[in-house]
Formats: structure tokens, C-alpha cells, sequence
């Protein structure tokens, strides 16, 4: 069974900061953070890409809600909010998850994205449209 889900069942233990009917959130195990903090549906979607429109939309008021608490009652100076997407991009519980990580000046962790040469702006331009 997937840990996510037996979080939900409340069959293993987490420390619950929001719960309603259809999504809960839970601090992360291994934080990377102070008060880094993972947003999910109650029911199993193996990530963002397969989580119906309307429970996706729920999720995410109740993400925005959540950071808005987390940057009031942790004083951070920013938050990092996102969601991998399978392995390659380092997704390890397969439950569609968001992260809401909080962010504080001076952290030595921060998301850089490096630059990738050559690429074909207008190629790919025409394959996304
Ligand atoms: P991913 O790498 O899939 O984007 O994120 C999975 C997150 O789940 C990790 O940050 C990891 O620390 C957290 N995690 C994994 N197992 C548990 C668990 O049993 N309880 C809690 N609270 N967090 C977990
Ligand atoms: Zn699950």
C-alpha cells in the first residue's frame, strides 16, 4: 500500500496541520525546512498529471491557503511550492503531492535552474503550441 495513502487512512502516524474530506496536509518527515509541509488528496493519484480538475483546484486553494499561514506564523522570508513529477525528476512517493516549503535568507538550499545550451527556441515553440 502506498505510504500516502495509509497517511490518509490514518494508518500510519503524521503530524496533521489541515484536513478536510477530500485533501490533507502533513509536515514532511525529513524536512528540508522549518515547517516544510506536503499538501495531498485523500484519494490516490500517482502525481499532478493524473489528479482530476476540480480536486486538482481544491488541492491548490488549500496549498495557497496553507503558505499564507505558514509565511504568517513562521515569519519565512519566501516559500518554494512545487510538485515532482515521477522519478526523473525526483518524485519517490508515488501520490500526487505539493510541497510547501518555507524559506528563510541565508538558506543554502536554494532552487537554481542551470542553463541548457542549444536550445531550439522555435522548434519547440511549434511542438508546444
Ligand atoms: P518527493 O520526493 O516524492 O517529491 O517527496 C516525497 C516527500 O515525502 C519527501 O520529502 C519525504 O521526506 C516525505 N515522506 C516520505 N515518507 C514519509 C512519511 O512516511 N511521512 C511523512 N510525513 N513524510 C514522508
Ligand atoms: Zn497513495
Amino acid at each position: 500500500m502506498c505510504i500516502f495513502c495509509s497517511i490518509a487512512k490514518k494508518e500510519i502516524n503524521s503530524h496533521l496541520v489541515y484536513e478536510d474530506d477530500t485533501v490533507l496536509a502533513f509536515l514532511d518527515i525529513n524536512p528540508t525546512a522549518v515547517g516544510h509541509t506536503l499538501v495531498i488528496p485523500k484519494e490516490h493519484y500517482e502525481s499532478f498529471l493524473e489528479c482530476p480538475a476540480k480536486l486538482r483546484d481544491h488541492l491548490f486553494e488549500v496549498a495557497q491557503m496553507l503558505a499564507k499561514k505558514l509565511e504568517e506564523s513562521l515569519n519565512c522570508d519566501g516559500l518554494n511550492i512545487l510538485s515532482n513529477v515521477h522519478e526523473a525528476a525526483g518524485q519517490s512517493v508515488n501520490h500526487f503531492h505539493v510541497h510547501l516549503i518555507p524559506r528563510y535568507k541565508g538558506d543554502t538550499e536554494i532552487i537554481h535552474f542551470h542553463e541548457t545550451e542549444n536550445v531550439d527556441f522555435e522548434a519547440l515553440k511549434e511542438k508546444l503550441k
